[in-house]
C-alpha cells in the first residue's frame, strides 16, 4: 500500500510542477473562475464543446500543489468525454476525496492519486476546486446555447 501512495504522491508532485493543459485556448465555448480563499487557490477553467462532447479543456491559475495537480489531471481526464460523463466523473472524484466511497482506479485512472486527500479535510476543497469550476463552466455553456 505504501508503494501505491508513493506513486500517487509522485503523480501529484509531477503534475503540480509541470501542469498539463495550462493555457488559454482560442475559441473556448465557456469558462468559469473558481477560488478557494481558505488556501488561496484561484483557477479559470476553459471548455470547448462540440455538441455534448468536450473536445478541449484547459486552465490557468495559481495555488497549492493539490489544486494545480487536480486541475492538470482533470482537464486531461474530461477531454473527449461527454458533458454527462464528465459530471459523473466529478461525482466519483468528489465521493473519493470526501471519503464517501473508496477510490475505483478502473473508473478514475490517475485521478485515484487524490484518494489520500480524504485524510486531510482542509485539502478537500483544493482537490475539488477544479471540478466545481468545470461544473460552473459547463452550466454556463449550456445556458449560452439555450439562449441563442
Ligand atoms: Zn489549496
Amino acid at each position: 500500500m505504501s508503494d501505491l501512495s508513493e506513486l500517487y504522491q509522485q503523480i501529484i508532485v509531477e503534475h503540480s510542477r509541470s501542469p498539463r493543459n495550462f493555457r488559454v485556448p482560442e475559441g473556448a465555448s465557456a469558462s468559469a473562475e473558481g477560488d478557494n480563499p481558505l488556501c488561496g487557490d484561484r483557477i479559470t477553467v476553459y471548455v470547448t464543446l462540440d455538441g455534448e462532447r468536450i473536445t478541449d479543456a484547459a486552465f490557468q491559475g495559481r495555488g497549492c500543489a493539490i489544486s494545480q495537480a487536480s486541475a492538470s489531471l482533470m482537464t486531461g481526464a474530461v477531454k473527449g468525454r461527454t458533458v454527462a460523463e464528465a459530471e459523473q466523473l466529478f461525482h466519483r472524484f468528489h465521493d473519493m476525496v470526501t471519503g464517501a466511497a473508496d477510490a475505483d482506479a478502473k473508473v478514475l485512472g490517475k485521478l485515484a492519486a487524490f484518494a489520500g486527500v480524504k485524510q486531510f479535510p482542509s485539502r478537500v476543497k483544493c482537490a475539488n476546486l477544479a471540478w466545481h469550476t468545470l461544473h460552473a463552466a459547463l452550466i454556463r455553456s449550456a445556458e449560452s446555447v439555450s439562449t441563442e
